[in-house]
């Protein structure tokens, strides 16, 4: 670490501090006086300063990225020790510890980012298999430092893996694809981690995010509990979490949905894993589009006594949020004319750029061009190890309801 004296300074352009003084974690490059800032490296702890020279906190620099400073503190009066980052790993798996210590799972979100702290840093533990993503300028110069602190402070981990494939790296200037393990040994090819009454099996190198969705834990125990005895949909099924814990819980019959021909693939050794004398008769797989598939099942009749719709994300911005809305109000509506009487539906959306507010009025829409009458069963969101820091609304994402039909 820098010495303090020797410490660069980005100067924020005279009235943009407002976001700082908020204790949000992001400075736009409009918000820098480019012409007055130091020059700083990528990732490099920078003073922040308000156009006065008034020291506002501290933050990482990434020159490439539209989000040129992120802010790792508003301690003003003290620069960040040399051993912050450890620091921040320890305490961010510290939060964890009930989580862990519970016995419910061996897989959780060991570090959440921006949120804990850690900006752009994602760490996800697959019973003791560590897979991160570095998506800030800041978190990638401090790869090997987060690695080492991930593997002395998280109790089991047995190694530390790196997945590069994420597009937001572009934007910071970093480079795209890639999986590497960084510090101990490498995963399997297929790690088995146990969910509530479940085990699934994550693939780290080609899975989804860093290999599954651990942020709708809560929700896949929620439908568990509301399974029993009922026929259950699961579409956008991913390796089929949903339909397991419905399975678990109880359900007559589950069907599992998804395009994608290698989560389907998975999704049938899951259903090996956990109900090898069941899985053949009581869970079958199609591997098809949702949208066409609720049509198929609404032109023949078929109805369902619960369905999950966790889509994946329909808009990436909040530019795309109208024709997401279309996509959202669409499987939803035939989602809510497939229900039998007394029908749950369990519906997400992971947009992030989509609000809980217009999220409820699609659902509104949907019900009332269905002509059916729903209540609000229960509200979920990222499950508990995804945090979400009251000053970086940006970091709620995942919104979903479970909804009771008439
Ligand atoms: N519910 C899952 C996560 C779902 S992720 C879980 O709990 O783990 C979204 C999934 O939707 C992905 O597996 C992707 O392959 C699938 N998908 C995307 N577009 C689709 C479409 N049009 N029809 C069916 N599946 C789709």
């Amino acid at each position: 670490m820098t010495s303090e004296s020797e410490m660069k300074t980005v100067f924020l352009v005279k009235g943009r501090d407002k976001s700082v003084m908020r204790r949000h974690p992001w400075i736009f490059s409009g918000a820098v006086d480019a012409a007055k800032s130091d020059a700083a490296k990528a990732g490099e702890i920078v003073r922040i300063a308000a156009a006065d020279g008034t020291t506002l906190g501290w933050g990482a620099f990434s020159p490439e990225s539209q989000i040129r400073v992120r802010v790792v503190s508003l301690d003003a009066a003290n620069a960040p020790g040399g051993g912050f980052v450890e620091e921040r790993v320890a305490k961010s798996v510290a939060r964890r510890a009930d989580l862990l210590a519970s016995g419910r799972t061996d897989a959780v979100r060991l570090v959440n980012a921006e949120s804990d702290g850690l900006p752009g840093v994602v760490a996800d533990s697959y019973a003791g298999h560590v897979v991160c993503q570095f998506t800030s300028a800041f978190a990638e110069s401090r790869r090997d430092e987060i690695a080492a602190s991930l593997m002395k402070c998280a109790k089991g981990t047995k190694g530390v893996s790196a997945r590069s494939d994420v597009d937001v790296r572009a934007k910071e200037g970093l480079p795209v694809g890639g999986f590497e393990t960084i510090a101990g040994e490498e995963p399997p090819e297929l790690i088995e981690i146990s969910e509530g009454p479940v085990r699934l099996l994550v693939d780290p190198r080609r899975g989804h995010k860093t290999g599954f969705y651990l942020d709708q834990r809560e929700a896949r125990a929620a439908v568990g509990a509301l399974a029993k005895g009922r026929s259950v949909l699961n579409c956008f099924s991913y390796t089929g979490g949903f339909g397991l814990h419905a399975l678990a819980g109880g359900a007559a019959h589950v069907t599992q949905v998804d395009i994608s021909h290698d989560a389907v693939e998975l999704a049938r050794r899951n259903a090996e894993l956990n109900f090898a004398d069941r899985a053949g008769r009581d869970m079958d797989f199609v591997e098809a589009d949702v949208f066409k598939y609720l049509r198929t099942c609404r032109d023949s009749g078929r109805k369902f006594d619960l369905i999950v719709l966790d889509p994946p994300k329909f808009a990436e911005t909040r530019s795309q949020v109208m024709k997401a809305a279309r996509g959202y109000k669409d499987i939803n509506l035939l989602a809510m004319k497939l229900l039998a009487p007394d029908g749950v539906l369990a519906t997400f959306s992971c947009s992030g750029a989509m609000t809980s507010e217009l999220f409820d009025k699609i659902l509104a829409e949907a019900a009332e061009d269905a002509g059916r009458d729903f209540q609000i069963v229960a509200r979920t969101r990222q499950a508990s190890d995804h945090p979400v820091a009251l000053s970086f609304p940006e970091g709620l994402y995942l919104k979903g309801l479970i909804l009771r039909c008439s």
